[in-house]
């Protein structure tokens, strides 16, 4: 389990862009380049930084909670985590994860 926010995923912007385009060579022409100014952010670089040097804010945007479907969250709960690829199986926002909750608690499950 893990909490997601836009400091979350840019924390994790070069480590993921460096799988994607360092395959084993660089795929594309500017992405070794990209790639130096996300390392020379630092491990917890600005959000709109990282969006800046990319072009866009694909890479630190929140997804759809995949339960009821809406964007625009701030923060999701991700599970199942796939820790080659850094991205989870399944991401809840708050209202849905406690809708779970309040289902399991309602019948009476206890593990
Ligand atoms: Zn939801």
């Amino acid at each position: 389990m893990e909490i997601i926010t836009r400091q979350s995923k840019a924390n994790t912007a070069f480590d993921r862009w460096r799988k994607v385009y360092q395959v084993p060579k660089w795929v594309g022409t500017n992405k070794e380049d990209i790639t130096n100014k996300l390392c020379a952010l630092g491990h917890e670089p600005d959000p709109d930084e990282v969006d800046a040097i990319i072009g866009n804010s694909s890479w630190t945007n929140l997804t759809a909670c995949d339960e009821c479907k809406t964007v625009g969250h701030s923060i999701l709960v991700g599970l199942g985590i796939d820790h080659e690829y850094s991205c989870h199986a399944v991401v809840l926002c708050h209202s849905c994860l406690c809708k779970a909750l309040t289902r399991w608690c309602a019948e009476g499950a206890k593990t």
